[in-house]
């Protein structure tokens, strides 16, 4: 039987609580791409497109897949070869930023605009996932899926107020 989306949401919000992301850090990630563009920028909104985003079906798939892969590879549970790929997070592999690319491609070409600079500069909580240390945890796909998820809410709020314009669009 197919789960209810409310089922999927809540299983997705689990998931990365457990892993020790808030969704107000996902919000400070797109109140800071966000706020040059919009004057009256409020982290109440970037927290309300934030959970707005992760109503959606597919990016509750893509959250739970991938948190699931790095539990995992923590846990040692996967095959070789795959296994030492994800837990080693070899920058070769690619697979981590294809999954995040289906949850920035709901919102379209701003979102893969957003996406490649947090990927690049990894600001805030992408950083600190992406520094643990060996042996401290594994986050070969959190690192991205949370830059996706914000890149895709910087994405809501820009087609929400085309005329202020927006990354990507200027
Ligand atoms: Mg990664």
């Amino acid at each position: 039987m197919v789960k209810p989306s409310s089922e999927l949401e809540q299983a997705a919000l689990a998931r990365l609580k457990e892993r020790n992301v808030t969704i107000e850090e996902i919000a400070e990630l797109v109140y800071d791409l966000q706020t040059p563009y919009l004057e009256d920028l409020t982290m109440e909104y970037c927290l309300h497109n934030v959970e707005a985003v992760i109503r959606k079906r597919e990016i509750q798939n893509a959250i739970l897949t991938g948190i699931e892969l790095d539990v995992l590879a923590e846990e040692g549970k996967l095959a070789s070869p795959l296994q030492e790929i994800i837990a080693n997070d070899e920058g070769l592999f690619g697979i981590d930023e294809v999954l995040a690319l289906a949850i920035v491609n709901v919102y379209g070409s701003i979102g893969l605009t957003n996406f490649g600079y947090l990927d690049k500069l990894k600001p805030k909580v992408i950083n600190r996932l992406d520094s643990v240390k060996e042996g401290e945890g594994i986050n070969t796909f959190l690192d991205d899926i949370v830059g996706a998820i914000a890149a895709a809410a910087a994405s809501r709020i820009a087609h929400a107020n085309p005329e202020e314009g927006s990354a990507g669009i200027n």
